[in-house]
């Protein structure tokens, strides 16, 4: 199990290495977040104990189920699906550094109003729907800049930047359309001089379609199967409503 994790670590942090290469940027202008829905802690301590830093859950069950295992050993949660206001308590109980997923005020707002009361601060992504997939999560690209300036105001989120799932396809051209929604997105939100804000995050490219990510400017890949192998679940269970 170990060989097999760190094996694939290696293939993954060279695919970054090249797809960098090739794309005329730096290595280390690209952060590798392992998505750890439906892996064990015991797996995902493997990869933090072999020098990975940054981990992220679809869900906040299993976030929870995780963390007493995971706390003593020095990493950075980020928080990725899809996120219930009543689970807000638990996001800042089980030290979430960044929810990648802010989608919609009122989760901004309810958000605000708990960090407020813990007297805390957190670091956000808006997460946006660049596949114009109904099934997936994120804000209308045409709504982005509104739904930032607005997120903005909240003095307890720092904004980082932008996340968003590329469509699922074959098709490699497909795909990089949806990571140049993003980045466009990211450009006019800089052209706003909005106060308070960082946009120097891109969230986007898994397993399948990182190298695109990272030729359209990614500065973040979640990266799972490929690194601790196909899940039992389809991904429709984690990012679609009805679940
Ligand atoms: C599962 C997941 C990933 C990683 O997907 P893989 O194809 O397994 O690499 C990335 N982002 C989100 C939001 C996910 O839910």
């Amino acid at each position: 199990m170990k060989e097999d994790i760190l094996h694939n670590l290696e293939i993954i942090n060279n695919r970054i290495k090249n797809a960098c290469k090739k794309a005329g940027r730096k290595p280390d202008e690209v952060k590798l977040l392992l998505a750890t829905k439906t892996v064990s802690a015991e797996r995902i301590k493997v990869a933090i104990e072999n020098g990975q830093v940054l981990i992220a859950e679809n869900k906040v069950q299993e976030l929870k189920e995780k963390y007493e295992e995971l706390k003593d050993i020095p990493h950075i949660n980020h928080f990725i699906g899809h996120l219930q206001t009543n689970k807000i308590k638990d996001i800042l109980k089980y030290e979430v550094m960044c929810v990648q997923s802010l989608d919609r005020l009122d989760l901004a707002e309810k958000l605000h109003q708990r960090l407020l009361a813990e007297n805390k601060t957190i670091e956000v992504l808006i997460q946006v729907n660049t596949s114009n997939e109904e099934s997936k999560f994120g804000v209308d690209p045409k709504n982005a800049i509104e739904l930032t300036k607005k997120v903005a105001e909240f003095s307890t989120l720092n904004i980082k930047g932008l996340m968003t799932i590329g469509l699922f396809s074959a098709e490699t051209e497909k795909v990089r359309k949806c990571f140049k929604i993003l980045k466009n997105i990211q450009q006019e939100i800089i052209l706003e001089n909005i106060p308070n804000i960082e946009m120097k995050e891109l969230s986007m490219g898994m397993s399948g379609d990182l190298e695109t990510a990272i030729e359209e400017g990614s500065t973040i890949v979640r990266v799972g199967t490929a690194v601790f192998g196909t899940r039992i679940y389809p991904d429709s269970y984690y990012w679609n409503e009805k679940n």
